[in-house]
């Protein structure tokens, strides 16, 4: 068994690396981590915008920042969103974790913690290579008629996202995006840490995405020159669906045309 680094730039992150080693130890190794992980993250980050949605005009300080303000989820629309994501969790992602821990070799986790640099390189890295291989994917299922009925029109339910509407998914693509959001950390090498971190951040930037709110503090203000589309550009993909195919940042849209921006839109 290796003994911890002790090297200045793994002593930021060690300590704390140490202590989910000691005390959450049995609950990290387990192969549901990830997917529990990910799943309270989408209930947790969507509940508050659930709770904005619900309240309304009755809370205008918030409500102005409403894109499409004349459509406005009900609660029977939240709940069959959340059924549909535990029934995708129990029918496919549960099984297929499963057979997963059951027939490949399992590995202990690392002693030593990442260094913050190398977390945060390893974490834009996979978020970079999750944007292009979901734009390519997401443009063939709207090109190709047959794959979009079948795959993802399922998505494409609601014209005026939501949080809950996230995983509002066909069980194949919510496979397909769940076997490249944590295969893609472990093909690559990267630290757990690594795997959790981009787990937690693909969701988050998943129901930002679909927030259906364009507020001042949204991922899409604070990056500057359109880097990031977020939820301005993928709003008006489910208004106008042969537009702004990436998941989370700006350039693959801008580089193949196939970018549109708020103005004129609405
Ligand atoms: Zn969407
Ligand atoms: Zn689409």
């Amino acid at each position: 068994m290796n003994s911890p680094d002790s090297s200045a730039d793994h002593l930021f992150l060690q300590p704390f690396w140490d202590h989910v080693l000691t005390e959450f130890g049995d609950i990290v190794s387990s192969p549901f981590f990830p997917v529990l992980l990910a799943f309270s993250g989408y209930l947790c980050f969507s509940f508050p915008f659930a709770c904005i949605d619900l309240l309304g005009e009755r809370c205008p300080l918030l409500y102005q920042y409403k894109i499409q303000k004349n459509k406005r989820p009900t609660v029977e629309m939240m709940i069959l969103c959340v059924w549909k994501a535990v029934y995708n969790h129990v029918i496919y992602v549960f099984p297929a974790v499963f057979l997963n821990w059951f027939w490949m070799p399992q590995w202990p986790l690392p002693v030593n913690a990442p260094t913050v640099f190398t977390l945060l390189v390893e974490v834009l890295g996979c978020l970079l290579l999750f944007d292009f291989q979901y734009y390519i994917w997401h443009v063939l299922h709207h090109k190709n008629l047959w794959l979009y009925k079948k795959v993802h029109a399922v998505h494409h339910k609601y014209v005026a996202p939501f949080s809950l509407s996230s995983q509002n998914l066909s069980g194949y693509e919510l496979m397909t995006v769940g076997f490249w959001s944590s295969l893609n950390p472990i093909r690559l090498g990267c630290h757990p840490l690594t795997s959790w971190t981009c787990n937690l951040l693909s969701i988050w930037m998943s129901v930002d995405d679909h927030t259906g709110y364009n507020f001042p503090w949204s991922l899409s203000q604070i990056m500057p020159y359109g880097l990031y589309g977020g939820v301005l550009a993928h709003d008006l993909h489910h208004q106008r669906p042969d537009t702004n195919f990436a998941p989370f940042f700006g350039h693959w849209d801008l580089i193949c045309g196939t970018s549109c921006s708020i103005k004129g839109s609405v």
